[in-house]
């Protein structure tokens, strides 16, 4: 280590501050401020020579922190973003967007404040970036194998840019009209601004990555061509199936999916017009008495969204309690900590309700007026009525983002003849292959609904056995296995 006693000097963890509220309201842009270089330096040299460094398996891409750590400390750079890159595709993206499981697991963690790891890893590639150190890494030899990687999440992007540098050719096929998958349309600009996606995809096409846009696999071509026309295929298509509320009054206008309401906001800023022509009205949250139900992170970019767009009021319930202010004794060190967070939008503003549940909506002239409600206490397993706690709250939009309940299955996978596992997600083997030959499954449509940096590290993986089953032998990393796992 540079600095072996580092964590004896700097002891206050420090993060870029976040731009003041009522001026990132006016923008979608980043909500923080850059962060000077000397500063991250000194936070890199809390990383503690520390023996056994549990972030490594925190991360499940299996980042060497240690070692860019101390390469940052040491002003290194360029050969920081290479350690960075050996094990994670794309850093822009978990550095910005991951919970930081390694933040959880980081031994000075124990007693002080974790190492900021995260914020390490961002700066490590947009000064990458930025000094145009990140350009397009070619095969060696081509091998005349053609891939189809159908979804253009993380999970896809990650096989993708394994299996192109590997020498084969693979086309991803996307449905939507821009490559991404969430991280365009689910993830909001004020999270991650779009351009990090398009810069990684400027890399990829130069690779050879081919992408096709608007094209929906299952439809536009059968299951069968797709088999017929590539030696392999990587199903990484998400958890796309929404959890929905099929409570009374659920029909009434008003009440949105965030999954609906996301996107819009997000093709908004990339300069689209929204009609209806896409078979929803404009969402738009300007003015309105808002409720999200879900008090999870796609509740807090409707929230976040919300504010942006000028709501009167914003309220997000949650069906489960408020959790601790410190590491829950459920989550002891070094697993990941359940305690209560605050969010740059809910910093923003609105009122968060725990342990409460919703009966039914209220209407007038077929659209939402309101909700009733009351709270709840979970006992031996369940949730109970709280009696006497009822309440009645206005509302002209409701956001329901209670998650996924996992792939679409008519279409492409019926299709194909994938079996699923008994939480409804395509079932794989050791080797990341369904019960398809030659189809294999990487990300939320096989793990569940879950993190960008589980789906790179699936993506990973699965392209180094989708190499194996195509040449016998692959130099492929592979992080993880599929039967590695906690769900998140
Ligand atoms: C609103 C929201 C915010 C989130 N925020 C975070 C966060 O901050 N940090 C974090 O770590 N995780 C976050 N997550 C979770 C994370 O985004 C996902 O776990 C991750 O994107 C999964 O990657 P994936 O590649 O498996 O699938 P996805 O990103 O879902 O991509 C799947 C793609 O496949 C396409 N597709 C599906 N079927 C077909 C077909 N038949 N033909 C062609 N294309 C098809 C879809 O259109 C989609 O573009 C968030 C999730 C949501 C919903």
């Amino acid at each position: 280590m540079g600095d072996p006693s580092g964590f004896l000097k700097i002891t206050k963890r420090e993060l870029p501050v976040r731009r003041p509220v009522p001026l990132r309201l006016l923008d979608w842009k980043e909500v923080y401020e850059d962060f000077d270089d000397e500063s991250l330096k000194g936070q890199a040299s809390r990383c503690m020579d520390c023996g056994i460094p549990f972030c490594h398996n925190g991360c499940p891409l299996g980042n060497l922190i240690p070692e860019w750590n101390d390469l940052v400390f040491k002003d290194r750079w360029r050969d920081a973003i290479d350690r960075l890159h050996a094990t994670n595709n794309f850093p822009e993206f978990t550095g910005r967007l991951c919970p930081a499981p390694c933040e959880g697991s980081c031994v000075l963690g124990i007693n002080q404040d974790p190492v900021t790891i995260k914020q390490v890893e961002v700066e490590i590639i947009d000064h990458a970036f930025d000094n145009g150190w990140v350009v397009p890494v070619y095969p060696t030899q081509l091998t005349g194998k053609k891939i189809a990687v159908v979804g253009s999440g993380p999970a896809g992007l990650a096989a993708a840019q394994q299996l192109t540098r590997a020498g084969h050719s693979v086309t991803v096929f996307e449905r939507d009209d821009r490559v991404g998958g969430l991280l365009r349309y689910g993830i909001p600009e004020f999270k991650m601004e779009k351009r990090h996606v398009d810069r990684r995809l400027a890399q990829m096409t130069a690779e050879g990555t081919v992408f096709k846009t608007g094209v929906n696999v299952g439809v536009d071509i059968t299951a069968a061509e797709l088999r017929a026309q590539f030696d392999a295929v990587v199903l990484s298509g998400g958890a796309t199936d929404r959890r929905d509320l099929p409570i009374p009054g659920r029909e009434l206008e008003g009440i949105y999916q965030a999954m609906e309401y996301l996107p819009q906001a997000n093709r908004v800023q990339q300069g689209d017009q929204i009609t209806d022509a896409e078979g929803l009205p404009p969402i738009n949250a300007r003015g309105k008495k808002v409720i999200i139900i879900g008090g999870g992170d796609t509740g807090a970019d409707c929230l976040g969204t919300a504010h942006r767009q000028g709501a009167e009021s914003i309220h997000q319930f949650e069906i489960m309690p408020r959790p601790p202010h410190e590491r829950a004794d459920t989550t002891p060190w070094p697993t990941y900590p359940l305690m209560f967070r605050v969010s740059s939008a809910h910093e923003e503003g609105g009122e968060r309700v725990y342990s409460v549940n919703t009966e039914k909506f209220v209407g007038e002239n077929g659209k939402l007026t309101g909700l009733h409600g009351h709270e709840v206490e979970f006992k031996a397993g369940r949730f109970e009525k709280v009696e006497g706690s009822d309440f009645t709250m206005d509302a002209d939009i409701v956001f329901l983002a209670m998650g996924f309940v996992g792939s679409e299955k008519p279409g492409l996978l019926t299709d194909l003849g994938v079996e699923f596992d008994q939480r409804q997600n395509v079932k794989r083997n050791s080797d990341w292959e369904t019960n398809v030959p030659g189809v294999f499954v990487a990300g939320d449509m096989g793990r569940g609904q879950s993190l960008i940096v589980w789906a790179i590290a699936e993506g990973r993986s699965c392209a180094a056995a989708v190499d194996t089953y195509l040449d016998g032998e692959t130099a492929l990393p592979s992080p993880i296995r599929p039967t590695d796992l906690p769900q998140r």
